[in-house]
């Protein structure tokens, strides 16, 4: 069932769980996504960022495949624009049929962060769809190590910005980066629990993908509601094809490589759903 993340991420806060965000590249990333979550009974976000439309799926072909997928499961689902660069692209999601979007202006300033936040709230709400914002900025973990982009979030600034806003989620950095690390996060747990007391919304977490069980599953149950995962998926599909068996690995056999790289994507899924301690949510 196609839903807005509205209640999904009050209950996953109320209820101290997190639900996946699950990037999806093309059809079959999200159709296997799709089914994954409708097997298991649990609710899941769907996101597609605008840096990789036109690689495999335009807005246009994620909004429909996306709405086509979700209306045919009984599980809420969320289709989510993930990491929308500007207003106007926001608006066209909503327009397209996208139930949740995001607005990465996090390098902006705080006023104009909020500025841009406001304008796209006041387009999607009224529209049913809810928006995610981001204060601080959630760098790439190839640069983890040293040369970092990360800018963590302050407690002050996100509890200002929601109070300002409005807005429906808040994605926040405490350590995490996006993409695989070079080095090994370490994910400020003090400044997570000072967020969730403070901020009067949902906290998002960025850069899910090689940050240790451990670490996700603390964030998971200690404030945190949405935990994004993109790389992930794309290095455990792939890896499902290198591991076949030699003579299964004829090039040839396309069903055999696409079962295998869905069957990867549909495993990590799942482990998610255990690490995250994932519930259902009725709407
Ligand atoms: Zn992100």
């Amino acid at each position: 069932m196609l839903t807005s993340s509205k209640k999904i991420l009050e209950a996953a806060r109320a209820g101290h769980f997190a639900v996946p965000s699950a990037n999806f590249v093309d059809a079959a990333s999200l159709k296997s996504h799709v089914l994954t979550a409708e097997a298991m009974g649990l609710p899941l976000i769907i996101g597609l960022a605008e840096s990789h439309f036109g690689r495999f799926f335009s807005i246009e072909e994620g909004a429909w495949f996306g709405k086509f997928y979700a209306e045919q499961v009984k599980t809420p689902i969320v289709l989510h624009l993930d990491h929308g660069e500007s207003v106007e692209m926001t608006k066209k999601a909503v327009d397209l049929g996208f139930t949740s979007v995001m607005l990465d202006a996090s390098m902006e300033s705080f006023d104009v962060n909020i500025e841009m936040t406001k304008r796209v709230i006041d387009y999607a709400r009224p529209r049913g769809v809810t928006v995610e914002a981001e204060i601080g900025h959630v760098g790439t973990g190839a640069k983890y190590d040293n040369d970092s982009d990360n800018i963590y979030t302050t407690v002050e600034e996100a509890a200002k910005f929601v109070e300002l806003t409005g807005v429906d989620s808040l994605a926040v950095s405490i350590g995490t980066a996006h993409g695989l690390y070079k080095g090994t996060p370490k994910i400020n747990f003090d400044r997570l629990h000072e967020l969730a007391a403070e901020v009067k919304a949902p906290l998002v977490l960025h850069g899910g993908s090689s940050s240790g069980d451990r670490n996700l599953n603390r964030c998971a149950t200690e404030g945190i509601a949405k935990i994004n995962i993109y790389s992930d998926f794309m290095v455990q599909g792939a890896k499902a094809v290198y591991d076949l068996p030699k003579q299964e690995a004829v090039v040839e056999d396309y069903y055999t490589i696409k079962d295998a790289a869905n069957k990867g994507m549909a495993d990590m899924l799942r482990h998610c759903y255990a690490v995250f301690e994932t519930k259902a949510v009725t709407l």
